[in-house]
């Protein structure tokens, strides 16, 4: 059963609808399972070990194993910003992002809905998530992404999966206007995470970091927040398990946004129920250059539930932050998931996290999806002959 987060009004899982007939507002899947957790024991680490808990056909399951991504204690970078730091790596699915679990369950409702056609609106991620997905299940794929603000890797990925990739002139808020409208009229399928089968897969974030961590919840989980999708699902996932008594305690929810794209960091600020759209979002975080995020709502009501936090970074900081993780810990990401350690790092100077608190950050893409802005961050390699004095003398330079 789905169900509308304002009004409460309830829709059948085998309608296809998107928001409220009644008042407008955005559904949820309502899912409450009755099982024990000893279930999950000794089944293959990927999202769907904890498939009693995904609200779809387990016999139409399309799945590329997603999931079980890494979840790796951070003692260095952890040592010098004085708190307990994990570090949840969605780089590590198999598109390259968290994107893929949200899939996973979205393409599988799609088959059980008994479409033909789905697609999405993108920065990126998404877009190459979803043609994936689509590809495996033998369904057309439509993908609209901003014109010019598509970082490469995620670009190559929707086009080489096979997808029908539209540039859009526009930003993204514009492009998901526009298929969303496509989707209403019944042309196609809709996945972004306004589909709220997706936070169902996504909410597996959730799941993996407290069974991780012994089915404790940790003091704080930061993510990036951009449509506003991840964060919403994680919390459901996290108060599902709570609810179920698989956990006692709660993690507060700390949302982070660039500074140019922050309606949702703006809101709790002003302690708002809603957001001011941003019109002209700007970031070189494109995964998170959104300016009307669609599970605003969801978020907003996640952070304050759970008496966490949003703040917005500049993009020097969340810059710097990428740097700072790959040459400390080795965790190459994407510029928007550096956005939850910036986030941390100005947190905790500001006095708003305590020291010794037990965090984890999510990390949500790859640093290959972005290959340019890695690059940008380096200096050229030095050139020489294949020659050993040369050689050394360059390493001991260094
Ligand atoms: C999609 C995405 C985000 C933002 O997630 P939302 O659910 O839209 O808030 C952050 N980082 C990366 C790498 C993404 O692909
Ligand atoms: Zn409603």
């Amino acid at each position: 059963m789905m169900k509308c987060i304002s009004c409460g009004a309830e829709y059948s899982d085998d309608e296809i609808i998107y928001t409220c007939r009644q008042c407008d507002s955005i559904l949820e899947v309502i899912c409450q399972p009755k099982v024990s957790k000893d279930v999950f024991q000794c089944r293959k680490a990927t999202m769907w070990k904890y498939k009693e808990f995904m609200p779809v056909d387990p016999s139409k399951i399309v799945s590329l194993d997603e999931g079980g991504t890494p979840f790796c204690k951070c003692d260095n970078l952890g040592k010098e910003l004085g708190v307990e730091l994990y570090v949840k790596v969605e780089g590590s699915n198999p598109t390259g992002s968290f994107k893929d679990r949200g899939m996973s369950v979205g393409i599988t409702k799609a088959l059980e809905l008994g479409v033909d056609t789905v697609g999405c609106a993108s920065t990126g991620n998404t877009s190459a998530s979803l043609a994936a997905y689509a590809a495996r299940a033998g369904l057309k794929c439509a993908v609209l992404l901003p014109a010019g603000k598509v970082a490469l890797g995620k670009l190559a990925q929707a086009m080489f999966h096979g997808a029908q990739v539209i540039s859009v002139r526009g930003n993204f808020d514009q492009a998901l206007e526009a298929i969303t409208a496509l989707a209403l009229e019944g042309q196609l399928y809709l996945l972004n995470s306004i589909n709220p089968y997706r936070l169902e897969g996504q909410k597996s974030i959730g799941f993996e970091i407290v069974d991780e961590l012994g089915w404790k919840s940790p003091d704080r989980i930061i993510l990036p927040v951009g449509n506003a999708g991840n964060i919403s699902a994680i919390w459901k996932g996290i108060t599902e398990f709570h609810e179920t008594g698989f956990i006692d305690d709660l993690p507060r929810m700390t949302g982070i946004q660039a500074e140019k794209a922050a309606p949702i960091a703006r809101a709790v600020q002003n302690g708002q129920d809603d957001i001011i759209p941003v019109k002209n979002p700007e970031t070189v975080a494109t995964a998170i250059r959104i300016g009307a995020p669609v599970s605003a709502k969801k978020a907003i009501r996640a952070i304050y539930e759970s008496d966490g936090l949003a703040e917005t970074v500049s993009d020097q900081e969340i810059l710097s932050a990428q740097k700072l993780l790959a040459r400390t810990e080795g965790i190459g990401v994407e510029p928007a998931s550096a956005a939850s350690i910036a986030g941390l790092k100005k947190l905790i100077n500001s006095g708003k996290i305590d020291k010794n608190e037990q965090i984890v950050c999510v990390v949500t893409g790859h640093v290959l999806k972005d290959p340019q802005v890695a690059i940008d961050a380096c200096k050229d390699p030095v050139e020489v002959d294949a020659d050993i004095n040369a050689l050394s003398k360059i390493i001991k330079s260094s």
